[in-house]
């Protein structure tokens, strides 16, 4: 491994070089999808930039074990265990029942991972197929005194723990607790920031699934899943946990109080997280894109409306996974045009022939690190941009865009292909119209527009019509 990664640990709030448990080893988790309606492009976005990370890992040659929860359980319409289970909610509003509405949107959330190249983890498990284990660790809690029995609920006691808000900062937390319109005080709770493990008694009591327990028939709280599955596959040290801000309270401050507390040793060294994608489209006001609105925007949608989905890929690869992302059509309208632009240069591109060694090695080394520098994927993409203007053989770009797609996955080398196929125009033919489109872009830089006219009409004259557009010059078969 030439670069070593470095990334944002919201642990210990500093840029960290990461270093594994074991050697060329990571163990990886993400918390994946509440399953009760369709995953926006906002939560995408946050898979989007998890995909990357674990592309970079793979790049560098670590041995990547990565896991998936999915949520078809107990994560109530607030994070803060109040309100009604939002499988419960999808499934009135569909009319169907809670494994019915979890099969359709888990099936749905692979299929657009699908379009958008992200890769399905190694392990993937439903939280409805964990209720031993979840007993099983709420036991052990209760034996050691991190966990109370109250009015039919087991809650975790957080003031057992001398740092409750490792993960985030205190007066920050209580401040979005203030705020958050949703939370309805439940009384049982001996402290205000105690979560449930398990509910017996809600006061949604038509919850549809539910499990026999030492503490009666119930369900299990949303924090103890990604806990209890993340062991059952990773072991009892994980290296790297990954979600959504929104994440960092409660849910991830939650499971690590109480996976800590169970195993009496630290559990997860790095946490990653990903920031919000924004939109103005509810009140006009920058705003997180979120489910529970109901306004939000899909993949299919981005499709119906013509685009192709791994134009997103990009739209979130070009800006930084820390800062928040606004989403504007017209930036992906300028995103769609530089993406056709790109797949074209690289798919017209002689493959045959020598590949540079040295210069590869340069291009491959700039490409590395960038994405150890804090997953900096647009200067990776920018990287792309200068080795594909640089002066090299065509053998050597087309093997760098193989190699940078690996961790990219934008089709660099496939996609024009595919386009040219539906046009039904041959490679060879290509070739030939851009360098002639090339040839009269000089010529009319020189002010030779007699030529530049004959080259059109020799074009013309085998079907290929030009046009000068704002991004440039376009062409088409008539
Ligand atoms: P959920 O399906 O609500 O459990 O969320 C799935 C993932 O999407 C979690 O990692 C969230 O933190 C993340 N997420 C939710 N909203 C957004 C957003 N607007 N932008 C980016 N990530 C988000
Ligand atoms: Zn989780």
């Amino acid at each position: 491994m030439e670069n070593k990664l470095r990334f944002y640990n919201t642990l210990t709030r500093k840029i960290e070089t990461f270093i594994p448990n074991e050697e060329g080893k990571v163990a990886l988790y993400t918390c994946g999808p509440t399953v009760y309606h369709f995953a926006h492009i906002g939560n995408l976005r946050s898979y989007i930039m998890e995909d990357l990370l674990e592309k970079t890992l793979r790049w560098l040659g670590y041995d990547v074990k990565r896991v998936m929860n999915i949520t078809d359980v107990g994560h109530l319409s607030s994070d803060a265990d109040t309100g009604e289970d939002k499988m419960l909610k999808g499934a009135k509003r569909e009319h169907k029942s809670v494994m019915e509405i979890a099969r359709f949107y888990t099936d749905a959330f692979f299929s657009d991972c699908g379009k958008l190249n992200i890769k399905t983890p190694d392990v993937v498990e439903p939280a409805t197929n964990c209720i031993p284990e979840f007993i099983h660790m709420i036991r052990t809690l209760l034996e050691k005194g991190y966990a109370y029995e109250q009015g039919g609920n087991i809650y975790f006691d957080t003031s057992r723990l001398k740092e409750y808000y490792v993960l985030s900062n205190h007066s920050e937390q209580e401040l979005l607790v203030g705020v958050r319109e949703d939370v309805d005080e439940d009384a049982n709770k001996r402290n205000k920031s105690d979560f449930v493990l398990w509910f017996t008694k809600s006061k949604f009591d038509d919850q549809e699934l539910k499990w026999e327990s030492p503490w009666g028939l119930g369900y299990p709280g949303w924090h103890i899943e990604c806990s209890c599955i993340s062991m059952k596959h990773l072991g009892e040290y994980m290296d790297i946990h990954c979600g959504g801000v929104d994440n960092i309270f409660p849910h991830h401050t939650n499971e690590i109080a109480q996976s800590e507390s169970c195993l009496g040793h630290k559990w997860c060294n790095y946490w990653f997280h990903v920031h919000h994608l924004v939109d103005k489209s509810k009140s006009g006001e920058l705003a997180k894109m979120s489910k529970s609105s109901g306004d939000f925007l899909t993949v299919s949608l981005l499709q119906k409306k013509g685009y192709d989905p791994v134009v997103y890929r990009m739209f979130c690869l070009q800006s930084h996974y820390r800062k928040p992302l606004e989403f504007s059509y017209e930036v992906l309208d300028n995103m769609s045009a530089a993406y056709e632009k790109l797949v074209r240069r690289v798919g017209t591109l002689d493959r045959e022939g020598e590949v540079d060694q040295e210069k590869y090695a340069v291009y491959r080394s700039r490409f590395e690190q960038a994405l150890c520098d804090d997953l900096n994927s647009a200067m990776a993409i920018t990287v792309l941009y200068d080795m594909l203007r640089a002066e090299m053989s065509d053998a050597t770009k087309y093997a760098l865009a193989e190699d940078f797609d690996r961790v990219l996955s934008l089709n660099l080398t496939t996609a024009h292909a595919a386009k040219s196929a539906e046009k039904q125009v041959d490679p060879e033919l290509e070739r030939y119209i851009l360098a002639r489109i090339e040839e009269r872009k000089a010529a009319k830089k020189e002010k030779d527009f007699a030529r530049a006219d004959a080259i059109r009409a020799e074009l013309q004259e085998k079907g290929i019509v030009l046009e000068d557009t704002r991004e440039g010059v376009k062409w088409k078969k008539v």
